[in-house]
């Protein structure tokens, strides 16, 4: 395993990668209403991309799993049990559904990546709980990313969160290294065991994703070969930041 440490100027620019990111993200958010499809959502996070010159890194992305099927779209848009990868389309949002939105910018060869779950009008105190644990469990991870910790702290500290609150953690599915590629050493589950794994050092850019489902995390890929949704059914969300490790507190990369 190799994690690239970064460089003040490598750093910088994944700064700006990650404010355009934050601001696709934060466009699209804004725009979420009854009635409004995925694919309206997904024009949105293309048009502030193209408006800052930066290109969308999820289009194109290929498919380990179903090689041949490159992902055909800008953000990921998730709705309820579907967890992350979800395909942009005609679907319209509904009242009370809850969105799980991801999206990946690369600006000058650099790549920002964050995730949001947000409502769609009135949601279930059940549906805003989880949102709140899975955000809060993404506070928890970028706290715990300080040198001195070692990688197994971040997970640890998602996994106890999410678990004492009475939810599970997605495994299939994990953070990872970000910078010249969406996915670089090393992986950072969300789960594991403190004190173990890679020793955190200044100028590692993580994407941290606490994945998080009410009942089992038990997942399936739909036959559009992306989107991953919960084999019962059951609500999951999703919240994710590029972050920086530094001499003290980490940074984070992807803010407006
Ligand atoms: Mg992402
Ligand atoms: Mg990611």
């Amino acid at each position: 395993m190799a994690i690239i440490r970064k460089s003040a100027a490598e750093i910088a620019a994944m700064r700006e990668a990650g404010r355009i990111n934050a601001l696709a993200l934060q466009a699209v958010c804004d725009a979420v209403k009854p009635g409004v499809s995925t694919r309206e959502l997904d024009a949105i996070a293309a048009q502030v991309l193209r408006a800052h010159d930066a290109q969308p890194a999820f289009l194109g992305y290929p498919n380990n799993t179903f090689p041949g099927h490159p992902y055909p779209a800008t953000i990921n848009a998730s709705i309820n049990d579907e967890l992350v990868h979800g395909i942009p389309g005609q679907r319209r949002l509904r009242e009370g559904d809850i969105l799980s939105v991801d999206c990946g910018t690369t600006w000058e060869g650099v790549i920002g990546d964050s995730a949001v779950t947000v409502a769609v009008g009135a949601i279930s105190e059940a549906a805003q709980r989880l949102i709140e644990v899975t955000r809060e469990a993404l506070r928890l991870a970028i706290d715990a990313c300080r040198p001195g910790n070692r990688l197994g702290d971040v997970s640890a500290s998602i996994q106890e969160w999410v678990e004492g609150q009475g939810y599970q953690v997605v495994r299939e599915y994990t953070g990872h290294g970000v910078g010249y590629t969406m996915h670089e050493d090393p992986q950072i589950p969300n789960w594991g065991t403190r004190d173990r794994g890679a020793p955190l050092r200044p100028g590692m850019t993580l994407a941290l994703e606490p994945m998080v489902t009410v009942g089992p995390a038990d997942l399936f890929v739909k036959d559009d070969y992306w989107t991953v949704a919960t084999r019962d059914g059951g609500l999951c969300a999703h919240f994710e930041h590029t972050i920086v490790i530094t001499e003290d507190a980490p940074e984070i990369l992807t803010l407006p």
